[in-house]
């Protein structure tokens, strides 16, 4: 039996990793991680999941083996695993060469401590492969508020609820505007009615539990604000000295800025962005307080699939800060632009004449476990 990485086209080939150990795996309540498919690929061959990342074939089988492996459900203990080989008589040898083969490519996991149930089901499953399924049960300590709830603010806000974030805190004071609605979720009987109330209709729905009310004195963990035009720096300014995260996404005629998600005193800022293209456009500090008046004038309208693409990739900055990954955005950004919409990474690094990265709040809790 061999256990061979099962690339698929576009994927870099990993060395052949050959099983040889026939130690047997003492605790048979460890199962296979679910969310991982069990295929047939021949009569000699399974493979166990499809991502590249772990996918494994094993080959050189037995038919009876095949028929054994195949036959089992995802997520499967290891002492099913041993009782659907000897149900197909499997040699002892073979049997205790696969059950060890799973475990050396990282097929296997312990079983659950704790259960999720429900519409997180598939979060928890997916991030039990990429990463723990505990991250989607903490994400309902986390408190988020979202500011600027177009199309773009309703996707940011309806993901985290679907992701498992309980307490988001919704701010817009615009009523429901026709091109508010479709994507995110608004709808045409939305429409004249206040911004809040109808995504936090969204959010009951989509995630009962959730929370939406204003924070009041309760500190956010993360602040998304999705403007039209520029950041306003009034906005950022403040959440900057307070030592609140924040993540900027930010509007324009057919491209969005995802990003920078900014940890005060840890990543570059706003105003350092804001000074970077200063320093390329001397005129950009005219412009950019025109685009914060205009922002205010004009709204938010933004076109369908740049607002579901850079809501999606808003959604998962702030996940990885709320689950204490760093975030692709720190010191970055990522530009979605029409007609592609293809996300395009921006690099800001701070700005030596800022001096926001001596701002540390030293009082200032990062939930995220950053430090
Ligand atoms: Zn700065």
């Amino acid at each position: 039996m061999r256990a061979t990485p099962a690339t698929e086209p576009g994927t870099t080939s990993r060395s052949r990793a050959r099983t040889a150990g026939r130690s047997r795996t003492r605790d048979d309540a460890r199962r296979l991680r679910p969310g991982l498919a069990v295929l047939w690929r021949s009569l000699t061959e399974v493979q166990i999941g499809t991502d590249p990342r772990w996918a494994t074939a094993f080959t050189d089988l037995s038919p009876s083996a095949t028929r054994a492996l195949h036959s089992l459900s995802p997520g499967a203990d290891v002492r099913t695993v041993r009782a659907a080989l000897a149900a197909e008589r499997v040699a002892a040898d073979e049997a205790e060469e696969l059950v060890t083969g799973f475990g050396r490519a990282g097929l296997l996991t312990d079983p659950p401590t704790t259960s999720v149930t429900g519409a997180l089901v598939a979060d928890a499953t997916a991030w039990g492969l990429a990463s723990t399924p505990r991250v989607v049960l903490d994400r309902r300590r986390h408190a988020v508020v979202v500011r600027g709830l177009g199309r773009t603010g309703a996707v940011v806000a309806t993901t985290l609820a679907s992701a498992g974030v309980r307490r988001i805190a919704l701010e817009d004071d615009a009523l429901v505007a026709a091109h508010d609605t479709g994507v995110g979720g608004l709808t045409a009987r939305d429409v004249g009615t206040d911004r809040s109330g109808a995504v936090a209709r969204l959010l009951h729905d989509a995630a009962p539990g959730v929370r939406t009310s204003p924070l009041g004195d309760g500190r956010a963990d993360l602040v998304v604000l999705v403007e039209a035009g520029t950041p306003d720096p009034v906005l950022y300014r403040t959440l900057l000295t307070d030592g609140v995260p924040h993540l900027s996404v930010v509007l324009r005629e057919a491209s969005v800025l995802v990003g920078p998600l900014v940890v005060p005193g840890r990543t570059a800022c706003l105003g350092c962005a804001d000074l970077h293209r200063s320093d390329e456009d001397p005129a950009w500090p005219a412009v950019a307080a025109q685009l914060v008046a205009r922002g205010a004038r004009t709204g938010d309208a933004v076109e369908s699939t740049l607002a579901a693409v850079a809501g999606g990739l808003a959604t998962a900055q702030a996940l990885a800060h709320l689950d204490g990954r760093a975030a692709s955005t720190e010191d970055a950004a990522l530009e979605v632009r029409l007609p592609d919409a293809v996300p395009r990474l921006v690099r800001l690094p701070p700005h030596p004449e800022c001096g926001c990265l001596d701002l540390r709040d030293p009082t200032a809790a990062d939930p995220s476990g950053h430090d």
